[in-house]
C-alpha cells in the first residue's frame, strides 16, 4: 500500500463525492460547488428517476464533472482516481451499501495520491454509540469500514454531525421531506434528553471546510451547535409557537420503541433503534467531546454560524403554507374540473333525451 507522501490537500483539490444524489449527499456536493472546490460527481450507471435526472443536471449546471460507475468497481475506481488526480474522496452511501466502502477503501490505499477520505457517516460516532438491533449492524457496518480506513492508513475524517434538523418521527423510513406534526406530538419517554439537530445545508458546508483542514486529519469531528441542542418536549413547544397553538403530546414509551425495534421491519426498525438511542440513551450527549481523536466543529471554525433550529422551524412553516397552498389551488383545480364534466354530463344526457 502507498499512501501519498504530503498530507495538505490543495485550496482547490479535487474532489470526488459519491452518493451525492442521496438524501445527504446532494447537501454536501452543492457546498463542495459553492465552496468553488472542483468537484466530481459519481452517479451509478442506468436509468435515473427524473428527481434524480434533475439533481445530476444541477451539479452539471454549476460546473460538476459527472462520472458513472459503482464504488464497489475497484479498476474503476482506480482509474478514475488516477486519471482525474483525485485528491479528497466523500462518500455518502446509503445505509444498504456501507460495506462496499471497502472496496473504495482498497482502490484509494492502491490509488496512493488521496489525501483525504471521508466515509460515510454523517451522524453519530459509531464507535461510541451503542443502539440496539436492527440499527446496530448498520454501525456494525460503519465501524468495520472505519478499521478498514485506519489499517489503509490513508487520512480520514469522520463526519459525526448527529441529528438532521426535521422532526424525528420514530415510525418514519427517512427524514427527508418530512415536516412537524399538526395533529399531535408523540414524546418519547419523558421527553427531557437532549440531541443536536443540523440543518443539511450546514451539513455540507462544514463537512466541506474540513477536507482540507489539518486539524481534522484522522480525527472525528462532532457537531454540537449550542443553538440547536433540544429535546423533543422542547421542539414540541417550538413548533407550537410557530404554528400559534397548542397540540396534544402523547407518550410513546422505552418499551414501545423497543418493541417495534424487535419487529425487525427494515428500515422502519433501524429508525425506532435509533430513536431509542437518541431520546432514552442520549448516545449525542452522554460523552465529551475530549478524547485524543476528537474535535468539535464550533471550536475549528468559531467565526462561523450555523442555521439556528428557529431558524429551521421558520422554513417548515413556510413550505406547510406552501403545501396548504398548493392543496387550496388544486381543490379549487379539481372543483372546476367537476363542474364542467357536470355541464358536459348534463348535455349529454339532454342530447341522449332528444
Ligand atoms: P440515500 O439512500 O439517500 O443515498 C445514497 C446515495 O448513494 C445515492 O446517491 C445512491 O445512488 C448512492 N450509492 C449507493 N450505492 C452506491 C454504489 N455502490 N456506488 C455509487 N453510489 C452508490 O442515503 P442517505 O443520504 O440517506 O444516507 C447517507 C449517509 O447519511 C448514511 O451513512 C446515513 O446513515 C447517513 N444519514 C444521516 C442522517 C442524519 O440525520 N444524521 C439522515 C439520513 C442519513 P442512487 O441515486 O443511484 O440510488
Amino acid at each position: 500500500m502507498t499512501v501519498s507522501s504530503s498530507l495538505s490537500v490543495a485550496k482547490n483539490g479535487r474532489v470526488l463525492i459519491a452518493g451525492a444524489t442521496g438524501f445527504i449527499g446532494r447537501f454536501v456536493a452543492e457546498a463542495s460547488l459553492a465552496a468553488g472546490q472542483p468537484t466530481y460527481v459519481l452517479v451509478r450507471p442506468g436509468p435515473l428517476r427524473p428527481s434524480k435526472a434533475d439533481t445530476v443536471k444541477s451539479f452539471k449546471d454549476k460546473g460538476a464533472i459527472i462520472l458513472h460507475g459503482l464504488i464497489s468497481d475497484k479498476t474503476l475506481m482506480e482509474k478514475m482516481l488516477r486519471e482525474h488526480e483525485i485528491e479528497i474522496v466523500i462518500s455518502a452511501v446509503g445505509g444498504a451499501t456501507i460495506l462496499d466502502q471497502i472496496t473504495l477503501v482498497d482502490a484509494i490505499a492502491a490509488v496512493g495520491t488521496v489525501k483525504r477520505f471521508l466515509p460515510s457517516e454523517f451522524g453519530h460516532d459509531v464507535d461510541r454509540a451503542d443502539p440496539v438491533e436492527p440499527g446496530l449492524t448498520m454501525y456494525l457496518e460503519k465501524r468495520k469500514v472505519r478499521r478498514s480506513v485506519e489499517t489503509s492508513g490513508v487520512p480520514y475524517t469522520y463526519i459525526c454531525c448527529n441529528s438532521i434538523a426535521s422532526w424525528p418521527y420514530f415510525d418514519n423510513t427517512h427524514p427527508s421531506e418530512v415536516l412537524p406534526p399538526l395533529d399531535r406530538f408523540q414524546i418519547y419517554g419523558d421527553g427531557t434528553v437532549k440531541a443536536y439537530f443540523v440543518d443539511g445545508t450546514d451539513i455540507g458546508k462544514f463537512t466541506m471546510k474540513t477536507v482540507d483542514d489539518m486539524r481534522t486529519i484522522n480525527k472525528n469531528v462532532h457537531f454540537r451547535p449550542p443553538s440547536n441542542l433540544y429535546d423533543i418536549n422542547g421542539l414540541a413547544s417550538l413548533w407550537e409557537k410557530k404554528i400559534g397553538r397548542t397540540l396534544p403530546r402523547v407518550t410513546v414509551t422505552e418499551d414501545h420503541l423497543l418493541a417495534l425495534a424487535a419487529d425487525n421491519r427494515i428500515p422502519e426498525s433501524i429508525v425506532a433503534s435509533f430513536t431509542h438511542d437518541i431520546f432514552i440513551k442520549g448516545c449525542q450527549v452522554n460523552f465529551a467531546v475530549e478524547g485524543p481523536h476528537d474535535v468539535e466543529v464550533g471550536t475549528l471554525y468559531p467565526g462561523d454560524s450555523f442555521r439556528t433550529l428557529d431558524e429551521c422551524f421558520d422554513g417548515f412553516l413556510l413550505k406547510l403554507k406552501d403545501n396548504l397552498e398548493l392543496e387550496l389551488l388544486q381543490e379549487e383545480e379539481d372543483q372546476k374540473v367537476s363542474t364542467e364534466n357536470t355541464v358536459v354530463e348534463s348535455r349529454t344526457v339532454t342530447a341522449t333525451c332528444a
